[in-house]
């Protein structure tokens, strides 16, 4: 397979998708560049000749037709919050935007299903199915930006996996364009169809290197109206998975979020985000944002007291506050969903977005730990997030005056995070993909046949390598 290409694009190739899609399916001046070329942590920077916006699945079918007859290769990008820099154009590729095809296309809320346009942005999204009775639950901090292209692409994780699933598992239909233009109709939107391979989970996470998602029916769910909401501190971390257990019997379930905070990154929200406070009065390590949700007139609140109160007598939990109006929940929410913004104002740091079996997490948080301070003696780690789904974002920050040391050791500091990971059998990329920043680091944790079948299948689909290339797929 070709590698990445850095060759020029030719005006030629330029002016057949100009004709192919009329002015305002294209855009080449600098302002309208500018902001898909940077990303949200500043790491990738990208350069592209040309933003191509279709505003039709034909189009898009269109512009790949011009691609793969002249072997141009393009990035699609949704709203550029990837962590991973998989949607930069940094071979200077052709940019492919969804932005004008952003449409609700039907909701239906007797078959609980929604088909919507791969460029909708995730907000719009919810906000369609509250309108209908339902519930879209895909929820994670970056939602009034992302799309579900680039939700489905990442199959993006967030704070709701632990009651509904990751984007993978939300998905009823997909509609895809190959690399060779054809369009892949899958919008069947059935529950039940074991009619051969399931061939839209394929393009699901896969960063748009083996096509781009135009459209997808969506599964929707009872809507929510009833939500209990605690902030409750541990007596320490291994509290947190019996805290988990514990809960999701006495409520039969409802656990929607279980998020770890640690105080730490309390500390830099309270310090860097306004209107925060501190929810209880004594400060502990860890603690835990719970959030239990049901649809109807059944008491959460009651039954997650009660959990709650034996976990105290079990000594789990320190003290715990609950939310006692819409706006305390919103506060209590802010608290977890600013940590990264936090820790951003605060300097730099090296983020790890990792999984482990959740029971392992108090040995992963300690292990790493031990890691890093031989690496980087010093060494700030802030662990937090969905706990409950054995997914930490495992942030390693530095004391004022060194960020550039920290830097400076992301690699020797990722491969000692990493193999704690790999020796408890987790994944070093949970829900984050790996795009441009694990893509060579993955051939060391996953099999050479697992990975020589990822190069058959993009070789298969793509195999002029125009898709998003080098991208995912380790470069070597
Ligand atoms: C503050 C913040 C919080 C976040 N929290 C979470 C979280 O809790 N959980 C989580 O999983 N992620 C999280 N993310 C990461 C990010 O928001 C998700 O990865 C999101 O799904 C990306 O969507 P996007 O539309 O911005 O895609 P982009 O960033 O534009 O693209 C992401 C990838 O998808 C590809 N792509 C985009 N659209 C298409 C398409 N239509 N067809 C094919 N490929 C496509 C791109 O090429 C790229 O490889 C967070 C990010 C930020 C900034």
């Amino acid at each position: 397979m070709e590698g990445p290409m850095k060759r020029k694009i030719s005006n030629e190739v330029l002016d057949r998708i100009r004709d192919a899609l009329g002015p305002l399916g294209v855009a080449d001046d600098a302002a309208a560049l500018a902001p898909h070329l940077s990303e949200w942590r500043n790491r990738w920077r990208g350069s592209t000749p040309l933003l191509v916006k279709p505003a039709t699945t034909e189009e898009v079918s269109r512009v790949l037709l011009i691609c793969s007859e002249t072997s141009t290769p393009i990035v699609p990008q949704g709203g550029n919050t990837g962590l991973v820099g998989g949607q930069i154009p940094t071979q200077g590729e052709l940019l492919l935007s969804l932005e004008r095809m952003d449409d609700i296309r039907s909701v239906s809320a007797s078959d609980n299903t929604m088909t919507v346009d791969a460029g909708a942005v995730l907000g719009k999204v919810q906000l369609a199915a509250e309108k209908a009775g339902r519930l879209f639950p895909l929820s994670l901090a970056a939602e009034g930006s992302c799309t579900i292209g680039g939700n489905l692409s990442t199959n993006a994780g967030g704070i709701n996996v632990l009651r509904y699933g990751m984007s993978r598992d939300l998905v009823l239909g997909l509609e895809v364009v190959l690399a060779d233009g054809r369009i892949l109709d899958m919008m069947r939107g059935l529950r039940k169809d074991n009619t051969g391979y399931d061939l839209k989970q394929l393009f699901i996470g896969a960063e748009g290197t083996l096509g781009i998602i135009t459209g997808a029916t969506l599964k929707l769910f009872p809507s929510v109206s009833n939500y209990s909401t605690v902030f409750a501190s541990l007596s320490n971390i291994d509290a947190a998975i019996q805290l988990l257990n514990k809960l999701q019997s006495s409520t039969g379930n409802l656990i929607t979020a279980f998020e770890l905070i640690p105080r730490r990154g309390l500390e830099l929200v309270l310090k860097h985000i306004p209107q925060t406070s501190d929810p209880l009065p004594a400060s502990h390590e860890w603690s835990v944002l719970i959030e239990v949700s049901n649809p109807e007139a059944f008491d959460v609140t009651k039954a997650l007291e009660e959990g709650l109160a034996g976990a105290v007598d079990d000594e789990l939990v320190v003290d715990a506050i609950f939310a006692k109006s819409e706006r305390d929940r919103q506060a209590l929410w802010r608290l977890r969903e600013t940590i990264s913004e936090a820790r951003r104002l605060e300097g730099a740091s090296i983020a790890n977005d990792i999984s482990v079996q959740p029971s392992k997490i108090p040995l992963l948080i300690a292990n790493s730990n031990a890691a890093i301070e031989k690496v980087f003696p010093g060494a700030i780690p802030i662990a937090f997030g969905h706990v409950g789904d054995g997914n930490i974002h495992y942030a390693v920050c530095a004391a004022k005056g060194r960020d550039e040391e920290l830097l400076s050791l992301r690699d020797a500091i990722e491969n000692a995070v990493f193999a704690e990971v790999e020796r408890l059998g987790g994944s070093i990329s949970a829900e984050h993909g790996l795009g441009l920043a694990k893509n060579d680091a993955i051939t060391r944790y996953k099999s050479a046949a697992e990975i020589e079948v990822m190069k058959t299948l993009k070789a298969a689909l793509d195999p002029k390598n125009i898709l998003n290339p080098g991208k995912v797929l380790p470069t070597s």
